[in-house]
């Protein structure tokens, strides 16, 4: 069987003559394979407008209504099966550049590639059936090849999925063309592996659990890439920050605060304004002075350290904060929490002896994977982040700080005996870095924790401590976050759990469903006895049915139910609905309320 890039690749060509054969008098653009399947750009509007003479002028009438739309794709796929069944051969031809140009002449998309991809070289067309394309290959030998396994079955592993808007060769300069995105795999069970995949991914997005459950929005009035967290989002980041503050005490770091503006001599003088300008927004004037919106809290960090003179017994020094920084993305990459104009990033950096370093980093790598795993991801994947060594120039300092920095991160993998890969290409500018990736329950990656060590800024803003020896040192200095940002480790969250949140984290734990009116009383008095030891709870008493409110739960995803009647209020016990269980049954209320205490402590 040919390779899979091959037979989506084929299938694009497939689509193509498919859709001409419908759609007479298409314009085509491009049609490679990609991750999953494969697309085809189309002109369709050229369609409606055409004058072409193989068309008489009742098909020219009913071309006007014959841009797809999605309900379409059935149709288009139908023909596909019809095509590959007719064994269709590909056919290579090479042709001259003058002889491509007549082939192609009534698709000027064609002719623009011709024109520019190929200067004088010769052409590579393939002819399959009736359609003809200009490519380089390879594809499968006929359609028959693209038989799912089986040689005389009817393919069934490839599905039209999507249409949607792309400008012509990826540039808002040029039309907006029509692409048809199509999946495939080498067998049906693939595909409808996929499919099952796909459909629990949009179930999780954490977009639509975030408007669901009333977490957080996005408001065109505030601006694009920016979160505004609701009530209940805001519960969750509390307990996230609670936690992580708890956790940063407990392991020797100092909480800080900086402004959210500063002097731009402070980034120029780091090189930000030089690497990465392209993510930072305009500085303001303010009287004589400009200040920058930060895009990183480091610098505020180096300032606090540098009040006074350090010595080696001060050292390791680490300042951490929940600090918001502010980088500009472009609006096509904005995406819900994972990728955002502003955000909060649980920040830290460390100040250590350059002989400590590696025991530095073990500790964070430590903290890393202990705050992950609190937070239920149980794998992750890590990835040590270099230079990329044919563009040196795009980072800060020499060769042989590099080569250090890079050995102390290797060291302490492998003395914390973690496995990692190394992504070429991938450092930030002042120094190499580890990425840990958080594998969520759909074995989908996020980015999550990431550690860099830099000997740069240290050389920059003259960071020293005195020896032993009584002599002035150069510090080293670690970035580093546990969580990433707030947002997307909430996105992440939200995403992992399909928005179920474990009990510790879900902002309203218990709601409590009185029966009728009568049974009010004891509802409440049910509910005292939830919040006096701190659990999050809703009396439920408006006047509306049980089944109403108990369906409203289990939308809002609330991890306990309780039903209290006559029954209860006489055994002193409550009826149970658990999430994802149903009715459990009749508890006493004590013993509901140890059960609750314990597992609300756990964090799972
Ligand atoms: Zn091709
Ligand atoms: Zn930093």
């Amino acid at each position: 069987m040919a390779k899979i890039e091959t037979i989506r690749h084929s299938l694009a060509h497939i689509m193509a003559a498919a859709v001409q054969e419908l759609y007479p008098g298409v314009k085509f653009g491009i049609g490679p394979a990609i991750e999953n399947g494969f697309y085809y750009d189309f002109d369709f509007g050229e369609v409606a407008n055409s004058k072409s003479e193989i068309l008489n002028p009742k098909q020219i009438q009913n071309l006007k209504f014959q841009i797809p739309k999605l309900e379409d794709l059935p149709k288009i796929e139908a023909k596909m099966r019809e095509l590959i069944k007719q064994d269709i051969k590909f056919k290579k031809k090479i042709v001259s550049k003058e002889e491509a140009k007549e082939i192609f002449k009534n698709q000027p998309y064609k002719l623009e590639l011709i024109e520019e991809l190929t200067p004088v070289r010769p052409v590579s067309i393939y002819k399959s059936g009736d359609f003809t394309d200009l490519c380089k290959g390879p594809h499968v030998k006929s359609t028959l090849q693209l038989h799912s396994g089986q040689a005389k079955e009817v393919p069934e592993a490839f599905k039209l999925t999507k249409i949607a808007g792309a400008y012509w060769r990826g540039s808002e300069k040029n039309k907006m063309l029509t692409r048809i995105y199509g999946l495939a795999f080498k067998t049906k069970k693939e595909l409808e592996d996929y499919l099952k995949f796909q459909e629990e991914a949009e179930k999780r997005d954490h977009r639509k659990i975030g408007k669901d459950l009333d977490l957080f929005l996005q408001s065109d009035e505030v601006g694009k890439g920016l979160i505004l967290w609701q009530p209940k989002g805001a519960i969750i980041r509390e307990i996230i920050e609670d936690f992580w503050k708890k956790e940063h005490k407990k392991r020797g770091y100092h909480y800080v605060f900086t402004p959210h503006i500063a002097n731009i001599k402070l980034w120029e003088q780091s090189g930000h304004t030089k690497f990465y300008k392209e993510n930072m927004y305009p500085p303001m004037r303010i009287g004589e002075m400009d200040y920058q919106l930060k895009p990183m809290n480091c610098l505020c960090h180096v300032q606090i350290y540098k009040d006074k003179i350090r010595s080696y017994r001060d050292l390791p020094i680490r300042y951490c904060e929940l600090g918001t920084v502010y980088r500009y993305e472009k609006e096509g990459v904005l995406f819900g929490l994972m990728r955002v104009r502003g955000f909060t990033q649980d920040d830290a950096h460390i100040f250590c002896q350059p002989e400590k370093l590696a025991e530095e980093i073990k500790g964070v790598l430590d903290l890393a994977i202990f705050m992950i795993k609190s937070f239920g991801f149980k794998e992750y994947k890590i990835d040590l982040s270099l230079r990329d060594p044919k563009n040196k120039e795009k980072y800060l300092g020499s060769d042989k700080i590099w080569k250090k920095a890079v050995n102390a991160l290797i060291y302490a993998l492998k003395k914390s005996k973690l496995k990692y890969n190394k992504a070429i290409g991938e450092a930030v500018f002042y120094g190499p870095k580890i990425d840990i990736h958080l594998v969520d329950s759909l074995g989908r990656t996020w980015q999550g924790p990431t550690i860099q060590v830099d000997f740069n800024f240290p050389e920059k803003f003259d960071l020293t401590y005195i020896n032993e020896k009584g002599k002035k040192q150069r510090v080293v200095m670690i970035h580093r976050t546990v969580l990433g940002s707030m947002e997307r480790f909430f996105g992440c969250l939200l995403e992992n759990y399909g928005g179920a949140l474990p009990l510790w984290l879900s902002p309203e734990q218990i709601w409590i469903i009185p029966v009728g009116s009568r049974h009010k009383k004891y509802a409440n008095f049910v509910n005292e006895q939830l919040t006096t030891n701190n659990l999050r709870t809703q009396l439920k008493d408006e006047n509306e049915t049980v089944s109403k409110k108990i369906r409203e739960g289990e939308i809002q995803k609330i991890p306990y139910l309780l039903v209290v009647g006559d029954k209860e209020i006489k055994s002193k016990s409550v009826r149970v609905r658990e999430r994802g269980k149903g009715d459990t049954g009749e508890m006493k209320l004590t013993k509901f309320l140890e059960k609750i205490k314990i597992e609300s402590e756990k964090k799972k």
